[in-house]
């Protein structure tokens, strides 16, 4: 083995969509501080991608990581057709040759071969590695496809053939979990194969949230690692949203996000309806210029108790005393964060994961409530507010989110088990490095 290869080369590949790419980097730049010298990080990610989260990131204080653009697999001069999912679907197809094309050429450039990769679980691939990991995902398996088909007939029947899950109804399934012929569904599929294979599966959530589950999993892959939840990256409150905060009374502010993704729902003028009529003060993370018309006249009729902003630092924010509610498509970061702030949700979800989670949130943890009918209306909406920030249902589930909190405290706290369990993944990041 060459002095180089000795050093060790940790080789991380980003889902380049959504929020994927950023906690994997934060990842990685948790795991580079805490590495010993002479262990290297590359982060492969798309361009377009990298371009966003890497101004974010200061990667200039670290000198032993380096970020590389793959290609994303478009075609040159391409023309979308409007389906949200084609550009994934593109990429999908350009992998995983996109990225082992990138990195022969890193090993080339810097004579480092890859001694671990650290992979986003979507980038399972049909890889024969030696050694791997997943990060954040879920698994099924052929038999459990075969079993999510059939019980897809029936919506409201309930997935207790699987440990933990026995609260998920059909109808919170993803539906690309049933087609097989898709490249979206392909992904899903190949993970559920790669994960049994990885070393290890790094998962941004704790011990204690999803007990049942948890021991599902280590029964079946080699080693899980709960390291959630995350540390809040540093995130520059630039349009002051903290500071506005402090001005409103405790647990009295909607805070409104959908995510990074999505467009809003169509059914918004709904949801400010009842805003407008109960009165509430609401800070929203609102990015989508084709809907800003529709609500220009509400932004402005309610200046005096509203604030919009592009890009909010929503864990800063989720954790500032006058947030009484979280709108929430469920993404799986935002429950986290809404449990480590202890804000109860008002979750309206729309795809992948997102009904699980509000599934988990509603009836499992009863921390939050689903909108009535999946969608918003003014009269259903006015309901859930009313639950969730004034009646004695709100009050039972900030005391729910409570213990929630407590188990991710304790989780992060100096020997707790995330903590113990990120020292873990240093050490096998390492051995692993130096094999
Ligand atoms: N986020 C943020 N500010 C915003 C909107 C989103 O910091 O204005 C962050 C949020 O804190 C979370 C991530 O973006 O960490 C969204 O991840 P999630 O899994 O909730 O949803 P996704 O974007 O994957 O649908």
């Amino acid at each position: 083995m060459s002095a180089q290869q000795k050093k060790g080369h940790v080789v991380a590949f980003a889902f380049p969509f959504g929020s994927h790419p950023t906690p994997l980097l934060h990842l990685v730049q948790r795991l580079a501080a805490a590495a010993p010298p002479g262990v290297n990080f590359s982060y492969f990610n798309t361009a377009e991608s990298n371009q966003k989260v890497l101004p974010n990131a200061d990667l200039k204080s670290y000198d032993n990581i380096k970020a590389y653009d793959v290609e994303d697999g478009l075609p040159e001069g391409y023309v979308f057709s409007g389906n949200p999912l084609e550009r994934i679907e593109l990429f999908v197809k350009s992998t995983p040759d996109n990225f082992r094309r990138r990195l022969e050429e890193v090993v080339e450039e810097t004579g480092l071969k890859a001694s671990c990769l650290l992979t986003d679980a979507f980038c399972g691939f049909r890889w024969t590695w030696r050694r791997n990991w997943g990060f954040l995902g879920w698994r099924s398996g052929r038999r459990g496809l075969r079993r999510f088909r059939f019980i897809s007939q029936n919506q409201d029947q309930t997935l207790d053939f699987l440990p933990g899950l026995s609260a998920i109804h059909a109808s919170d399934l993803p539906h690309e979990l049933l087609h097989l012929d898709q490249p979206f569904s392909r992904l899903l599929y190949d993970m559920s194969l790669a994960l049994p294979r990885a070393t290890a599966v790094v998962l941004n959530s704790f011990a204690g949230i999803d007990p049942d589950v948890e021991t599902d999993l280590k029964s079946k892959l080699k080693k899980i690692l709960n390291v959630g939840p995350s540390p809040p990256p540093p995130g520059i409150d630039q349009d002051g949203c903290l500071s506005w905060l402090s001005s409103h009374a405790a647990a009295s502010v909607a805070y409104i996000s959908f995510g990074t993704m999505l467009t809003p729902p169509p059914e918004l003028l709904a949801l400010v309806e009842a805003l407008e009529e109960k009165q509430i003060p609401y800070l929203w993370s609102f990015r989508d210029d084709s809907k800003r018309q529709l609500l220009q006249r509400f932004f402005e009729k309610t200046e005096s108790v509203g604030k919009v902003v592009e890009w909010a630092p929503q864990t800063r924010i989720l954790a500032h005393p006058s947030v009484g509610v979280f709108v929430t498509h469920c993404g799986w970061n935002s429950v986290v964060e809404s449990i480590t702030g202890g804000v109860p949700m008002i979750c309206r979800p729309f795809f992948g994961d997102q009904m699980i989670n509000r599934r988990r949130v509603q009836d499992v943890w009863r921390i939050g409530v689903g909108v009535e009918g999946g969608v918003f209306t003014k009269s259903g909406m006015m309901t859930a507010l009313d639950v969730v920030m004034c009646g004695e249902e709100g009050k039972k589930m900030r005391e729910n989110i409570g213990r929630l909190r407590e188990c991710a405290s304790r989780a992060v706290a100096e020997n707790g088990s995330s903590t113990e369990n990120f020292k873990s993944l240093v050490d096998i990041v390492t051995s692993s490095s130096h094999q």
